[in-house]
């Protein structure tokens, strides 16, 4: 699939400055490109049933990005291709008082769909590694001393670890873990944000914190690229996906989500032959009926 290029398993390495922003490297014709992801959108929906009907196996998209980068348009464009009645979007914000007395994954786990289920998490528990590290956050939250003794680097080092085994874990359990990250160039952004303050049904979506945390632009790519790096597994990919155009961004979008449905055990359940047997006298009495 097209998306193959931009995903990261950890056998590479991801270097994000010279990954593109923009899809022009891949020769579009974006009449072609809407065309095939309505298609996408179609197939996802007849894999998804079929996952429901398997139950075995639950998906989690996890989407990540700066401000403006097209998260809740990607989540809105990818629920049109799926029955709401097997996913769950949780949308994961500043954590309140009753998360920060927790551990940072005690959120996320609540957010876990039943097996045959997908969840979208928009933004997730790699913020716990992303805006904590950049603004020093777990010096603010309530935790001993002993958790933070080693130093910075050491407690971050030590959250890869726990992301990776949680997500080792998840996949051990009949979960899969797909990590998408929307890769939006500063300038687009920079577009984004203006549109955001002269559009008045934008105007909702821009807050004067994210001008903030555009100053950390060049700090955050940083942080992302050692996340990706050291949370890149077989298991659970990165997909690092441009996102300037974003038609492009929902199709690679699409793509990835059709492939991971098709991976995972969707033939619709068999039933045994007592099970056949009791379906046909069901239908001998219905018919008799009429
Ligand atoms: P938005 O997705 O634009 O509604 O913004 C949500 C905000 O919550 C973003 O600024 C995130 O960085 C922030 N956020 C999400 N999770 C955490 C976390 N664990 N710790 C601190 N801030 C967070
Ligand atoms: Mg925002």
């Amino acid at each position: 699939m097209k998306a193959d290029r931009y995903r990261f398993d950890g056998s590479r390495r991801c270097d994000l400055r010279e990954l593109p922003c923009d899809g022009k490297q891949d020769n579009l014709d974006k009449e072609q490109i809407l065309a095939k992801t309505a298609r996408n959108l179609q197939e996802m929906a007849s894999l998804q049933d079929a996952l429901y009907a398997d139950g075995r196996e639950g998906l989690i998209f996890v989407l990540q990005a700066l401000d403006a980068a097209g998260k809740d348009s990607t989540v809105k464009h990818v629920m049109g291709g799926l029955n709401p009645q097997g996913v769950l979007v949780t949308s994961f914000k500043q954590p309140n008082s009753e998360e920060l007395s927790h551990d940072y994954l005690w959120r996320v786990h609540k957010a876990l769909p039943p097996r045959g289920s997908i969840a979208i998490f928009n933004r997730s528990y790699y913020e716990d590694v992303l805006v904590v590290q950049l603004h020093d956050l777990q010096k603010t939250y309530k935790m001993p001393p002993r958790t933070l003794e080693e130093g910075k680097k050491a407690f971050f080092k030590k959250r890869y670890r726990q992301i990776r085994h949680y997500e080792e874990y998840l996949y051990d359990n009949g979960y899969r873990v797909v990590k998408i990250f929307l890769h939006v160039s500063k300038e687009e952004q920079r577009k984004r944000f203006l549109a955001r303050i002269d559009n008045p049904a934008k105007n909702w979506k821009f807050s004067l914190s994210d001008v903030k945390e555009r100053a950390h632009f060049d700090e955050y790519m940083d942080i992302f690229e050692t996340v990706i790096n050291e949370t890149a597994s077989e298991e659970s990919p990165w997909f690092v996906l441009p996102a300037d155009q974003k038609w492009y961004t929902r199709y690679l979008v699409s793509e990835i989500v059709v492939d991971t449905l098709r991976q995972c055990c969707h033939e619709y359940p068999r039933l045994r032959d007592e099970a056949r047997a009791e379906l046909q006298d069901c239908r001998t009495r219905l018919e008799a009926e009429e």
